[in-house]
């Protein structure tokens, strides 16, 4: 076993998309299962909380930091299996196992150079594998819930092998992140109630370390081609500076974007943040913004949507 590198008061601006962030009063990197649960032990011994980040682009981490560990899975080791002895000819099935420290961009867009479909429509998409399969991921056609075949999860100190549908996904959410937002109800509630009480609140949602999707043989140029128009596209949606991609959720046939830019928000400033003059669901760090600022605009752009359309929108975002 890797011994763990333990830095204290690890600023999280370094670590997250939106460039914010305080201090992880420990942090440290985990390149095997060993290592992560050498941190998990590590932090229960000290009644620490623990917090898992992967690429950091759908976090919001206040200023005031965390006063925990948080660990930073980097394995990024991935494989291509053929399910066929044809597996030139197109239609021809495989596999992907990757690991959840992996790129979600980078690592489609290396199988996709070697002829194999199935994850092209995550062109462009910020962040590592397991935030994705976490927040069941998607645009432009695919998602998470409708490639992956299983992943091997943590679940208190075991490992054990889940198959997709075990994650009860939804649009934007999986059992993991409700497991993980209930984790901090929970600890809301004990913490008003008594703080000599929160050692038992600090139980984890379980960790992904690696996944396996679906794959087809397909046309390296036809591939290259579609994913050129997706980054295009992309491109020509995301507003200039650090974000977090889409603050809020779409409400069931609507455009959260939409919604917000009708309540006249877009362009509206708190400090250095700023709801995108391009797009109404990003919020944009100008240049040293506070998460106060941030949290003031999400603030700002749900009443005035409730107030205006009587929808209450629902964060996309996690804050740590
Ligand atoms: C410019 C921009 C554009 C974006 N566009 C899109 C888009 O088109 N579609 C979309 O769905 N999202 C989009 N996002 C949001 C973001 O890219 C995704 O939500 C991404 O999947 C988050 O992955 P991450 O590794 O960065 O997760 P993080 O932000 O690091 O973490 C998010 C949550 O996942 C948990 N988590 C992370 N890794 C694991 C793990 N291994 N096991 C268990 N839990 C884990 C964390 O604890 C945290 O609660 C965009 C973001 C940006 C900045």
């Amino acid at each position: 076993m890797n011994l763990l590198h333990i830095i204290e008061n690890e600023m999280l601006a370094k670590h997250t998309a939106w460039r914010i962030g305080g201090p992880a009063r420990y942090y440290a990197k985990a390149t095997t299962i060993e290592d992560l649960r050498a941190g998990l032990e590590w932090a229960e011994q000290r009644n620490l909380p623990f917090f898992l980040i992967g690429g950091g682009t759908n976090l919001l981490v206040r200023d005031t930091g965390f006063p925990g560990l948080v660990m930073h899975y980097v394995n990024r080791t991935w494989r291509v299996t053929s399910e066929t002895l044809q597996h030139e000819t197109l239609g021809a099935t495989g596999t992907l196992y990757v690991e959840a420290g992996a790129p979600m961009a980078g690592t489609v867009r290396r199988i996709a150079a070697q002829g194999w479909a199935g994850l092209e429509w995550a062109e462009g998409l910020p962040g590592a594998v397991g935030g994705a399969v976490y927040g069941n991921a998607g645009c432009y056609g695919g998602d998470i819930a409708s490639t992956l075949i299983r992943a091997w999860v943590l679940v208190n100190d075991q490992l054990e092998e889940w198959p997709v549908q075990q994650f009860a996904y939804g649009y934007r959410t999986s059992l993991l992140k409700r497991l993980e937002l209930e984790n901090e109800r929970l600890h809301q509630i004990e913490t008003t109630k008594s703080t000599s009480q929160t050692s038992k609140i600090y139980r984890r949602a379980p960790i992904v370390l690696a996944a396996e999707f679906k794959l087809v043989r397909a046309d390296p140029a036809d591939l290259a081609e579609k994913m050129a128009a997706i980054a295009t596209e992309r491109k020509g949606k995301t507003p200039w500076g650090s974000s977090c991609g889409s603050v809020f959720k779409n409400p069931p046939g609507q455009s959260a974007g939409r919604l917000i830019e009708q309540t006249g928000l877009k362009g509206a400033r708190c400090g250095a943040a700023e709801i995108s003059q391009r797009h109404g669901n990003y919020i944009v760090n100008m240049g040293g913004a506070r998460s106060d600022d941030v949290l003031h605009l999400i603030e700002m752009a749900r009443s005035a949507v409730l107030r205006q359309f009587e929808i209450e929108l629902e964060l996309e975002v996690r804050i740590l």
